[in-house]
């Protein structure tokens, strides 16, 4: 089994991997393992750049492979925010309702009710030998000023991925289905595999 520390302090996040993985012989080691590791900057311009920054940190701190995600959502109409700031948009301390109110606020300023925008997600891994894999999707839709739906987190109830339904109305499983993270995830347990087969070489 090759362990792989998951540079995130999530416990969801840990569960949607271990789900990816499953049936890779991977074993998951939460961060949480390491008592109190500091929190890892986040200041890249890019979604990759904070991923692997992430991945980096934490593998030269535990001195074991190591696997972080960087997300957000990128709007359109807001030139591509809230984008790397998504978690901190409305402020550094700010909750989902700060950062949808702040999103809300941002979409009135540039005089539109609805945007085109995506959901992006990039994966990294970097293990001690410097090998590193990335993977990375996206979900397109469009943002509204309405909300609907009580499920998922961050800007979901705000984002539509038809004419219908927001992200916030899914089921877990179609929300894996579709997700820029289910994405990114479904092509990082490909490498993974490709890598295991290789280091087992
Ligand atoms: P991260 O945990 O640093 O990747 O921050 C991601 C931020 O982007 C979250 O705090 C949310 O604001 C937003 N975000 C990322 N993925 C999603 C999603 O699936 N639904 C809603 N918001 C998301």
């Amino acid at each position: 089994m090759k362990k792989i520390v998951v540079a995130t302090k999530n416990p969801g996040k840990i569960r949607e991997m271990m789900h990816a993985f499953e049936g890779l012989a991977v074993e998951l080691v939460p961060l949480s393992a390491f008592g109190d590791m500091p929190d890892a900057p986040e200041n890249g311009m890019t979604f990759s750049d904070n991923a692997h920054s992430k991945a980096a940190f934490y593998m030269r701190r535990t001195h074991m492979a190591c696997l972080a995600d960087d997300s957000g959502l990128e709007v359109d109409a807001l030139n591509g925010a809230p984008g790397v700031y998504s978690a901190r948009f409305a402020g550094g301390h700010a909750d989902d309702a700060a950062n949808n109110e702040k999103l809300l606020a941002e979409l009135a300023r540039a005089g539109v009710a609805s945007s085109r925008a995506a959901y992006r997600c990039v994966l990294t891994m970097v293990d001690t030998n410097g090998n590193t894999l990335m993977a990375a999707g996206s979900c397109p839709g469009e943002v509204r000023l309405e909300s609907r739906g009580n499920g998922g987190f961050g800007y979901d109830p705000y984002f539509y991925i038809d004419d219908h339904r927001t992200m916030a109305e899914l089921s877990l499983e179609e929300k894996d289905r579709l997700s820029h993270r289910g994405q990114a995830l479904r092509k990082m347990a490909e490498q993974l595999a490709g890598y295991l087969k290789r280091s087992l070489k």
